[in-house]
């Protein structure tokens, strides 16, 4: 089959490889001029674990393996710890694999075959389906046929919204928002472990890895209306939030983040649809699941879906297959969106008391 794969993130890279290594002609479409392969450290977690093995990169990730959860403390205003993370909280066993963000998605774009075309800066913008195929008219006002569209274009996704409606309709905002930042003036020191700051409804936190740094926030808000592509508004929005608070490394890190021409911000949301899938149009990844950067699944739920599509796919009967692949991959949603629950108390509690007694939970728990 004739296959576009809207978005080229863990999801999208996956799908387009799992699709071309089947005998399907894919294309990826990409919004951004490159791969984007920034953020922060990611979980390959259980059955996600064996299809990396059978896409043949387990070996290769395993390489790139890092440490980072039991490298990090939560510290005070003066820098000094105060509780470790309690890193069981936070893996389902001891064969999870961290890796960076960067890593993976360098790994997963070098695995994709030659075949597989990629096309970035451009998007669809429309499409119409009849019996045959979709015809895709792209933001660039190019027209192409295809027999099957795969949206793999995250939280935010495009293929969604024209499809299905939208994306209030099924994206759950979870009360935080998440930015990360490069940090070079870090870069390279690995004589700390990676401090974690917290006041009343904030979370600001450095990350250290390989000779990368990066700052990473997390901070409570409602649901904010802004362009999710306009970086001014998303630097706009993290500098509000924490505005007024000069303690511990705040400002610098802040400031950090204003420079960093890449800056990921979003929010912590989950996605919940009755279906991912409608005539020649299915979603994967986020598109279709987010459980948000509070389960720490998201990238492992992709790696499944993606997996799970290419192998059920049958062009003979595209609803059988789609069917298939829902039935296969939403238990694991089930789990991986359950999982985000409890997340933002631990990392980013509401209140000063709040973050006192996560403090002491953590150390009695250790004595
Ligand atoms: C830059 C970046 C950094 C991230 N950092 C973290 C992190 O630190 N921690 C964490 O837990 N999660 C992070 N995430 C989210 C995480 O990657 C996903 O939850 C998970 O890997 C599932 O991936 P996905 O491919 O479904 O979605 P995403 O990773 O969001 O990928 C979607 C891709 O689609 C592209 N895209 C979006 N709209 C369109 C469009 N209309 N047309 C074409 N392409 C489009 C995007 O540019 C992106 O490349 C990050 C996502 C991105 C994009």
């Amino acid at each position: 089959m004739k296959i576009l794969v809207s978005g080229a993130g863990m999801a999208g890279l996956s799908a387009a490889t799992n699709l071309v290594t089947r005998g399907h002609d894919v294309t990826i479409v990409e919004r951004s001029s490159h791969f984007r392969v920034n953020g922060s450290p990611i979980d390959v977690r259980g059955d996600a674990i064996d299809i990396t093995a059978k896409m043949g990169l387990l070996d290769k990730i395993r390489e790139h393996r890092l440490h980072m959860t039991d490298q990090t403390v939560f510290v005070d205003a003066d820098g000094n710890a105060v509780a470790p993370l309690p890193v069981a909280e936070f893996d389902d066993s001891g064969d999870d694999i961290e890796i960076a963000r960067e890593d993976l998605a360098n790994l997963l774009a070098e695995a994709l075959p030659a075949e597989t075309t990629v096309v970035f800066n451009d998007s669809i913008g429309t499409l119409t389906e009849d019996g045959t195929g979709v015809e895709v008219r792209f933001v660039s006002g190019r027209t192409e046929r295809f027999d099957l569209i795969v949206g793999a274009d995250g939280l935010h996704s495009t293929t969604r919204r024209l499809v299905f409606g939208p994306e209030k309709q099924f994206v759950e905002h979870l009360g935080v928002y998440v930015a990360i930042a490069d940090l070079p003036a870090e870069a390279g020191r690995a004589d700390l472990p990676n401090p974690t700051y917290n006041y009343p409804g904030r979370m600001a936190s450095i990350m250290r890895y390989h000779d990368r740094a990066l700052a990473v926030f997390e901070f409570r808000s409602d649901w904010v209306d802004y362009d999710y592509h306009d970086l001014d508004a998303q630097k706009k929005i993290l500098t509000d939030a924490y505005a007024g608070h000069g303690q511990w490394r705040v400002p610098e890190l802040i400031a950090a983040a204003n420079a960093d021409p890449e800056l990921y911000f979003d929010s912590c949301s989950q996605v919940h649809m009755p279906t991912w899938h409608t005539g020649r149009v299915v979603l994967v990844g986020d598109a279709a699941h987010a459980a948000s950067g509070l389960s720490g699944r998201g990238t492992t739920l992709a790696l499944l879906g993606t997996w799970f599509l290419a192998e059920e796919l049958r062009e003979d009967d595209l609803a059988a297959g789609f069917a298939r692949y829902e039935e296969r991959q939403r238990p694991y949603v089930r789990t991986g969106q359950a999982a985000a629950a409890g997340g933002a108390d631990l990392v980013t509690p509401a209140t000063q008391e709040a973050i006192d007694a996560r403090n002491e939970r953590i150390r009695a728990a250790m004595s």
